[in-house]
């Protein structure tokens, strides 16, 4: 790495290459295309959801960056904001589970320990490929919870994941007690512990997540509760939002991998604070009803895949043919100077992409609109105007909306 690749480095904060480290650089997209995409997502909506939306419109704006202001308080919120696609699906083969459940139990170990004895491993992947549908467990085990039989069948395992485990799942902290798991260890009243060693979540979950919030977000609207609905629709647009960006669906996410350190920044945060103010069409149309959402999911984060290799080979060949010293230049940023990839640098990256960024950003904010119009219709199109005299519980809604870039008058005009 040369010297100004160092510099850069030391702008962005490079992280280790550790799946858990990762965020600890970036604010992925930026806070603000983030709070832009839930803004204009709001006027994708329709007539019997847009006022609610718009008298709320502050919060909903304010409050688009909650999850990356809290990954460093929540051990499980880091692996929320993107996935790995590439460690687990190649050209050749996709047998990464839709379901999240599925997932864990085909890529993770699972352990038993009863009464204080060692941790006996009862289910890992060579097992499933010698004898994908049981579960073998050790003898003092079997003793005190099924004496009839030396095995378990997956098919009660993964109930028993579904039902007592999945409910409460928290990736930080995978150790239940055995009871928990029902069926024969229901009754138990020795101490046991099921222990998941995690292979999974470490290289991220977005996609189950994003299927868990939509859920919550259909519940909020079911119980009528404004407060859960702003906050949950909130959070919901911006982990849309990191699915919209092709580096949250790689190993590579920053171009570490490759020699590219900062290009995660430079096409979510520079991109954007550059560009997208004056230069990108926000006409996206209204949102509709998508009536399988788990598939929505899948085809946004393969589609962001798709982007990856071009922004990785477009850096590189931009890289190779532009000056050094026109590459990065020093910029006022918060009150001291900061390396930012240069203006014009910057402008012929994004036109090489081709409107890349652009795209993302329309289909983010159509896709969320569409999301929250979904949840609402799921949830049997509750009477939003009728939420509006309890708003005033939201408290923090009238808060002024931090100052973020100039443009945002331009946005405030086009309102
Ligand atoms: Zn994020």
């Amino acid at each position: 790495m040369d010297r100004k690749r160092h510099l850069i480095a030391a702008v962005c904060t490079i992280a280790s290459i550790s799946p858990q480290a990762r965020f600890s650089y970036d604010a992925s997209w930026g806070f603000y295309a983030h709070r832009l995409i839930n803004r204009l997502a709001v006027f994708t909506l329709p007539e019997q959801m847009i006022e609610f939306y718009k008298v709320n419109i502050d919060y909903i704006t304010d409050h688009a960056v909650d999850p990356d202001k809290r990954r460093y308080a929540v051990k499980a919120e880091a692996m929320r904001h993107y996935i790995d696609l590439d460690q687990w699906i190649h050209s050749e083969t996709d047998d990464l589970p839709r379901d999240f459940a599925s997932a864990l139990l085909q890529r993770s170990k699972f352990y038993l320990s009863i009464d204080g004895e060692a941790l006996s491993l009862f289910r890992d992947s060579i097992q499933i490929a010698l004898d994908p549908d049981t579960l073998w467990l050790s003898d003092s085990v079997l003793l005190m919870v099924c004496p009839a039989r030396n095995y378990w069948t997956l098919m009660e395992f993964r109930i028993c994941l579904y039902e007592n485990l999945m409910p409460e799942y928290d990736p930080a902290s995978w150790s239940v007690p055995v009871t928990r798991l029902g069926g024969p260890f229901a009754s138990l009243t020795t101490h046991g512990v099921l222990v998941i060693d995690d292979r999974f979540c470490p290289h991220g979950i977005l996609p189950y997540h994003l299927e868990r919030c939509h859920r919550q977000l259909v519940h909020a609207f079911r119980a009528e509760d404004p407060v859960r609905i702003l906050r949950l629709s909130a959070e919901l647009g911006h982990y849309l939002g990191d699915a919209h960006v092709p580096l949250h669906t790689s190993k590579n996410y920053n171009g570490q991998l490759t020699g590219q350190d900062g290009i995660h920044a430079f096409w979510e945060s520079r991109i954007p604070e550059l560009f997208a103010a004056d230069s990108f069409d926000y006409f996206v149309g209204p949102a509709y009803f998508l009536d399988d959402i788990r598939a929505a999911i899948w085809k946004i984060i393969f589609e962001s895949h798709c982007g990856v290799e071009d922004i990785l080979q477009t850096e590189r060949t931009l890289r190779s043919v532009t000056p050094e010293d026109q590459q990065y230049c020093f910029e006022p940023r918060g009150g001291s100077l900061t390396m930012q990839a240069c203006r014009n640098y910057a402008a012929a990256f994004n036109a090489r992409l081709n409107g890349q960024v652009e795209q993302r950003m329309r289909s983010c904010i159509l896709a969320t609109g569409c999301f929250w119009m979904s949840a609402w219709v799921e949830a049997g199109q509750p009477d939003l105007l009728r939420l509006y005299d309890k708003k005033t519980s939201l408290g923090d809604t009238t808060k002024s909306t931090p100052p973020l870039a100039p443009s945002w008058q331009w946005l405030r005009q086009h309102e």
